[in-house]
């Protein structure tokens, strides 16, 4: 396997390496590009090989030192998954990673590993909708506790509310998201990581999540801020061209083998054509985030001065008053490309602003090279209810954009067209 990660001593930065790490030419005719490994089930060498992989594989024996783990039926492994994971834990520094079907699948595999009746989940609000579905309605029928924080709320306020809440129970795990989907809120991962950890029950550690799929990989590394476990919808800025459903769960060999193994048992792997679609994204991954990112702050400076807008929510815009610029000082890398803002005239207003859009296409997801408008209150979070939607600052004039890589002009010249119209 071309495992070079340095060159003269000097390490390799993730972006040089995606076009190569942990694949070997060789093993492939000399092709340049990873084939797409379209197979469900691999010839072993011998019986005793067979024998050897199974072992190791359901955990019946460790493996030993230099011995490669060898490829036995594609729900288990495959080798565009295997090179692909390579490539993505390196840009959370991570040990171990494991790909998923959908970001969905990421996200409850790795709960479903972790909690067991009786436990509690705490977990950040606003949630993306089909986690708040799944932790609200689901979870609680399995007998685990939900115990939910508002997002952007400083740690030493919200400390003693929670705790009070948990009541002695067993905090199991922690799902945070930060930034928030759709408001731009923040969450201190370092202070609730501190907690939770705190809480854990006496036999077993509170793992600690952050769905990263916002600023993930490049802008924000949740592992090095108290997390235990990286998830992602790879559908978003890791896929990146709105033509993949995938997602994504990294973290220590020992935090990931319990997900590793149920993924196994619940079949929510990637298929290959996922795996190798997602290795292609991969290689313009840093220049398709670098681009958004710069043109999102054109457009949120537009935004920001615009009569029809209300509010802007946008990390590159937090005012030194506000509690979360600590936050994203330390935690951040830079603000990404994700915009939420208020038009005037509530629901009706955003509606008529999201009808007047020509370039920018009316539709959820985010994170591809085309920008995205939506809305969230009737769309993506439309199972939260209004009471609780106004709580967690969702309003009816509220638009979440995501940033492409278009020309900025290009972009705010359709902005305020349509926002002439709203
Ligand atoms: C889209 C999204 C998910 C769900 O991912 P899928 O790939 O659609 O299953 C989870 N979390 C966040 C923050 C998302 O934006």
């Amino acid at each position: 396997m071309s495992k070079a990660r340095s060159i003269g001593g000097k390490p390799l930065r993730p972006e040089s390496l995606m076009m190569s790490y942990g694949y070997d030419p060789r093993l492939s005719e000399g092709a340049v590009k990873c084939p797409i490994f379209q197979t469900s089930t691999f010839a072993f060498e011998s019986a005793e090989a067979g024998k050897a992989f199974f072992e190791v594989a359901y955990g019946l024996r460790e493996q030993r030192s230099g011995e490669e783990m060898g490829l036995i039926y594609s729900r288990l492994n495959n080798p565009d998954l295997e090179i692909l994971e390579g490539r993505l834990a390196l840009w959370d520094d991570a040990e171990s990673c494991a790909v998923f079907e959908s970001g969905m699948a990421a996200i409850t595999t790795s709960l479903l590993a972790y909690l067991t009746p009786g436990d509690v989940l705490v977990h950040s609000e606003p949630l993306y909708g089909g986690c708040d579905h799944f932790v609200k309605h689901f979870l609680p029928r399995m007998g685990i506790i939900p115990v939910g924080f508002q997002a952007g709320v400083p740690m030493a306020e919200l400390a003693a509310d929670l705790t009070a809440r948990i009541a002695g129970r067993p905090v199991a795990a922690a799902l945070l998201e930060t930034p928030a989907n759709p408001t731009n809120a923040l969450v201190d991962i370092r202070g609730v990581a501190d907690l939770v950890h705190s809480l854990a029950p006496a036999d077993r550690a509170a793992v600690v999540m952050v769905d990263n799929t916002f600023l993930g990989p490049l802008w924000q590394h949740p592992l090095e801020h108290g997390a235990d476990l990286v998830l992602y919808s790879a559908t978003k800025f890791i896929g990146g061209h709105s033509d993949v459903i995938a997602g994504a769960a990294s973290g220590s060999v020992e935090v990931m083998l319990p997900i590793r193994t149920l993924r196994t048992f619940m079949g929510t792997m990637a298929g290959p054509w996922t795996g190798w679609l997602l290795l292609r994204s991969l290689e313009t991954l840093k220049m398709r985030m670098t681009a958004a990112m710069k043109n999102a702050r054109y457009v949120a400076d537009y935004l920001a001065e615009h009569p029809k807008v209300e509010e802007v929510h946008y990390l590159g815009h937090l005012s030194k008053a506000s509690p979360m610029q600590e936050t994203y000082r330390r935690q951040c890398v830079a603000p990404g490309s994700m915009i939420s803002f208020e038009v005037h005239g509530g629901e009706a207003g955003a509606f008529r602003f999201l009808n007047a859009l020509t370039m920018v296409k009316l539709a959820v997801s985010l994170g591809g090279t085309e920008s995205l408008a939506q809305h969230p209150g009737s769309m993506t979070h439309a199972d939260i209810p209004p009471a609780d939607q106004a709580r967690m600052g969702i309003t009816p004039g509220m638009v979440r954009l995501s940033v492409g890589v278009e020309h900025y002009e290009d972009l705010i010249a359709d902005l305020a067209q349509a926002l002439g119209a709203a």
